[in-house]
C-alpha cells in the first residue's frame, strides 16, 4: 500500500474470532452460570499482547492516524447524541418502574461523560493537534469506550429486568439500534467500533440467552449473527478507509513531488548552469520587475553589462575547461564583491555578465560600485596550464534617464559597453547624451554607406614601410579612404566598422582590394602590397579565395602580397581564421599580425598561427622615449620575432628620436610618419619611381639591424 506502512494487526474480525476462542459450553439449558470460559496460559499472554497492540495506534502511519482522528472528532458528538437521546427515550417509558439509580444516576453520569467528551472534541476541532497527541487520544478513546459500553449494556439489562414484555421489546430494539449507530459512528477508530459492537452484543445476547425464554434466546442469537455481519461490513469499511487514505497520501506525495519538480524546473530555467548565477531570462524578468516598481514608487535603477577582455584567447589557447573555470571564478568574485548589496548578478551568455543595481544612488556611487567589479580582476586567474590576467569592461545605463523601456535600456547599456570597449577600457562608461548623438551620427553614416557608389567614392592610399637594412621602401600598406559627398571625409576605422555592422564589408573589401592591386601592379621593382583584412573576411574562406583570384587575374605575384589581420579578428573565430590564414600561405601570399600588443598579445598563440610578419602597435612607440618599460617590451618582441624567424615591422614611428631608439633596439622594418605619411596612389607611384631610379644608380644609404 503506497504511502503507509504495513499494518501489523490482523483484521478486527479475526481478532474477535480469536477472542471467541474462549470455548463456550452450555450445560443443560441456557443458564448464566452454565457458561464457562477456558483459556490456557500462553494463549492468554498472546491474547493480552494482541489486545494491547489492538488498541495502540503507535505503529500506524501518521497520515492514517490523522484521518482517523479527523473522522472521529466529527462523529463522536453524533454518537454521544444518539446514546443520550435513546437513553432518554428508554427512561421515559420505564421511569415509574425504575429505581433512582437507574432512572437518574447512571443515565446522568453517562450523559455528563458524553457532554464532556463532546466539548473536548469540539475544542480539538479548532486547534492543530500534534500527531503523537492524536495517536494518544485515539488510544484513550478506545480504552474509554470499553467501560462505557459495559455500563451501557448492564444498564440496558437492568432496564430489561425491570420491564414487561412490551417494554423489553423496546429495550432490545433500542440496544441493537444504539449499538449499531454507535459502532457506525466510531467506524474510523476500528478498535473502538469493534469494542462497542462486541461488548454490548456479548453482554446483552448472553443475558438474553440466559433468560430461559426461547424468544429472547433467539433474539440473542440473532443479535450475534447481525453483529457478525455488521462486523464484516465494518472491516470492509475499514479496508476502504485505509485504502482511501493511502491513496490520498500517495496523491499528495505525487503532488509534492510534482511541485518540487516544478520548482526545480523553474530554478533551472532561471539559472545559468555553469556559474549558478541568474541567467538572461531571469535577469530580464528582474529588470521588468524594476520597471514595474518604478511605476509604483519612482525608484530608479541601473543596468550594467560587464564583458571580459581577453577571455576568448583563454578558451582558444588553454582550452574550454580553463575558460569555464574563469567564468565560474568570475561569478564567485563578483558575488563576493557585491555580497549584502541590492545588486543582481547574472551571466547573460559567453563572457558577458549583467549587473542590476536596484538601489543605485548617484552616478558617482554606481561608478564606484562598477569600479569595484572591475577591481576583482586585479588578481590573475590560475589554471593547471598557467595563469592569465583578465580585465573587464562595463557599460551602464540608468532607468528611466537613458531609456524608458527595457529593450531600449538594454540597447543603450550595450552601446555604453561598446563605447567603453573602444575608448575607455577598464573604466566603466555610463550611457550619456553624447552617446545618443553618436548613435544618431553612426546611423547617419551607415545610411550614407548603404547608398554610396563604392567605386566612385572609395579610394586607397599607400603608406610605405622602410627597410633599414637597405635604406629603401620594402613595401606599402593600402589604407582605405572614403569621401562621402554628403558627410565629407570619413575616418576608415569608422566606415569599416559601419560596413561590418550593415553587412557590407565583403563588397567593400573587394572594391578596395581591386583598386589596391590595380595600383600595385604599376609599382616598379618587387615591392610588397599589404592589405588589411577585417574579421568578416577572416571568417569566410570564399571571401579570401575571391581576393586571391582577383590578384591572380591581375597578374600580381602572390609572394608580393601581404594580408594584415588583427589579433582580435583572429580571436573572433580562431579555427576558421586559422583555415583562412593557411589558405593565404598555401597560395604563396604572406600573413601579418597587425597592431600587436593591443589585444591578447600572447606569444603562445602567435606560435600556433601561420604568420610571416608581426606589426608592433604604435602605442608602444608613442611612449618609447619616456617609458623604459616600453623599450623593454619592444626589445623582447623584436627578440621573439628573431627567434621565431618572423619579420617585425615597428609601426607609428613619428620622430627622429623614436627612429633612433627603434634602430638601436635592432628593428629592421619601420612604418610611420617619420618615413612617410600615407600617400595617394599617384604620389606613391611617383615617389616609388624616383626611389627605384636612384637605387639603380646608387648603393644603399645605411645598413642597420639584423636579418630578422
Ligand atoms: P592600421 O592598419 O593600423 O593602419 C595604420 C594606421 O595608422 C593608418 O590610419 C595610418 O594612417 C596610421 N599611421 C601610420 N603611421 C602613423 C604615425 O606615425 N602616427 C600616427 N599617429 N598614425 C600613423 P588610417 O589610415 O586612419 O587607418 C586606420 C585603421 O583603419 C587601420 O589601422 C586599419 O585598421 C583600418 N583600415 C584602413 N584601411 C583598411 C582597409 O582597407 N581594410 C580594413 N579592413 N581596414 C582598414
Ligand atoms: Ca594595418
Ligand atoms: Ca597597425
Amino acid at each position: 500500500m503506497p504511502g503507509l506502512p504495513e499494518q501489523p494487526d490482523p483484521p478486527i474480525l479475526q481478532k474477535m474470532l480469536r477472542l471467541i476462542k474462549f470455548h463456550l459450553s452450555f450445560q443443560g439449558g441456557f443458564k448464566a452460570d452454565a457458561l464457562t470460559l477456558t483459556i490456557n496460559r500462553s494463549e492468554g499472554l498472546a491474547l493480552l499482547n494482541s489486545i494491547r497492540s489492538m488498541i495502540s495506534f503507535d505503529n500506524e502511519a501518521d497520515e492514517l492516524a490523522i484521518a482517523r482522528f479527523n473522522a472521529l472528532i466529527r462523529q463522536l458528538p453524533v454518537m454521544y447524541g444518539i446514546i443520550a437521546l435513546n437513553m432518554l427515550a428508554a427512561i421515559v417509558t420505564h421511569f415509574s418502574d425504575l429505581p433512582l439509580v437507574l432512572s437518574v444516576v447512571v443515565p446522568g453520569i453517562m450523559m455528563a461523560v458524553g457532554a464532556g467528551r463532546t466539548v473536548a472534541v469540539i475544542r480539538d476541532r479548532n486547534r492543530e493537534v500534534p500527531v503523537p497527541e492524536i495517536k494518544k487520544k485515539l488510544r484513550t478513546s478506545v480504552v474509554r469506550i470499553m467501560p462505557l459500553a459495559t455500563v451501557y449494556s448492564v444498564w440496558a439489562i437492568f432496564l430489561f429486568m425491570h420491564g414487561d414484555a412490551r417494554q423489553n421489546s423496546q429495550i432490545i430494539f433500542f440496544t441493537s439500534v444504539t449499538t449499531m449507530a454507535a459502532a457506525f459512528c466510531m467506524m474510523h477508530a476500528k478498535q473502538a467500533a469493534s469494542i462497542i459492537l462486541w461488548t454490548v452484543t456479548a453482554l446483552f445476547s448472553t443475558f438474553l440467552m440466559t433468560t430461559g425464554n426461547l424468544i429472547n434466546q433467539m433474539i440473542g442469537f440473532n443479535m450475534v449473527l447481525i453483529a457478525l455481519v455488521f462486523g464484516m461490513l465494518l472491516a470492509r469499511a475499514e479496508r476502504n478507509f485505509t485504502q482511501l487514505v493511502s491513496q490520498e497520501c500517495a496523491e499528495r506525495e505525487q503532488l509534492k513531488r510534482m511541485q518540487t519538480l516544478n520548482e526545480e524546473n523553474e530554478r533551472l530555467a532561471n539559472t545559468d548552469s555553469l556559474t549558478n548565477l541568474a541567467n538572461r531570462r531571469q535577469f530580464l524578468a528582474e529588470i521588468d520587475d524594476c520597471v514595474a516598481e518604478h511605476e509604483r514608487t519612482g525608484q530608479e535603477f541601473v543596468v550594467a553589462l560587464l564583458d571580459l577582455d581577453g577571455f576568448k584567447p583563454i578558451n582558444d589557447v588553454f582550452g574550454h575547461p580553463a575558460g569555464d573555470q574563469v567564468l565560474v571564478e568570475t561569478a564567485g568574485r563578483l558575488q563576493a564583491c557585491y555580497a549584502g548589496t541590492p545588486v543582481t548578478i547574472a551571466r547573460l551568455g559567453g563572457d558577458e555578465f549583467g549587473l542590476l543595481y536596484r538601489d543605485p544612488g548617484s552616478d558617482e556611487n554606481v561608478m564606484t560600485l562598477a569600479r569595484q567589479a572591475c577591481d576583482v580582476f586585479n588578481t590573475s586567474f590560475r589554471f593547471e596550464e598557467g595563469s592569465a590576467n583578465l580585465s573587464a569592461t562595463i557599460g551602464m545605463a540608468r532607468f528611466p534617464e537613458a531609456a524608458n523601456t527595457r529593450s531600449l535600456l538594454f540597447d543603450r547599456t550595450d552601446y555604453a559597453l561598446y563605447y567603453a570597449k573602444q575608448n575607455a577600457k577598464s573604466e566603466p562608461v555610463f550611457f550619456s547624451h553624447e552617446h545618443e548623438r553618436l548613435i544618431f551620427a553612426s546611423s547617419a553614416l551607415e545610411q550614407a554607406l548603404r547608398h554610396a557608389d563604392l567605386d566612385a567614392e572609395m579610394s586607397v592610399e599607400f603608406q610605405p614601410v622602410l627597410d633599414l637594412k637597405y635604406g629603401h621602401t620594402k613595401g606599402l600598406e593600402a589604407l582605405a579612404r572614403w569621401y562621402c559627398p554628403t558627410l565629407g571625409r570619413i575616418r576608415p576605422d569608422l566606415f569599416i566598422k559601419a560596413a561590418e555592422n550593415i553587412g557590407m564589408m565583403g563588397r567593400l573589401t573587394e572594391v578596395l582590394f581591386r583598386k589596391a592591386i590595380e595600383e600595385a601592379r604599376l609599382w616598379p621593382g618587387n615591392l610588397t602590397l599589404s592589405f588589411n583584412l577585417s574579421a568578416t573576411s577572416l571568417s569566410s574562406e570564399t571571401a579570401i579565395m575571391r581576393l586571391l583570384s582577383i590578384a591572380q587575374q591581375a597578374g600580381f605575384p602572390m609572394d608580393r602580397l601581404v594580408f594584415e589581420i588583427t589579433e582580435s579578428a583572429v580571436m573572433n573565430d580562431f579555427d576558421s581564421a586559422l583555415e583562412v590564414l593557411n589558405r593565404i600561405q598555401g597560395a604563396g601570399a604572406h600573413v601579418a599580425i597587425d597592431d600587436f600588443g593591443t589585444g591578447f598579445s600572447s606569444l603562445a598563440y602567435v606560435h600556433r598561427l601561420p604568420i610571416d610578419i608581426l606589426k608592433i602597435d604604435r602605442s608602444f612607440i608613442r611612449d618609447l622615449t619616456a617609458n623604459e618599460r616600453s623599450a623593454n617590451v619592444l626589445r623582447s618582441i623584436l627578440g621573439l620575432c628573431k627567434n621565431l624567424r618572423i619579420a617585425c615591422i615597428v609601426e607609428g614611428v613619428e620622430t627622429q628620436e623614436q627612429f633612433d631608439l627603434v634602430c638601436d633596439l635592432g628593428a629592421r622594418l619601420i612604418q610611420g610618419y617619420y618615413y612617410s605619411k600615407p600617400l595617394s596612389a599617384g604620389d606613391a607611384h611617383m615617389v616609388l619611381q624616383i626611389e627605384f631610379d636612384m637605387m639603380n644608380k646608387r648603393p644603399p644609404l645605411r645598413a642597420v639591424g639584423s636579418e630578422g
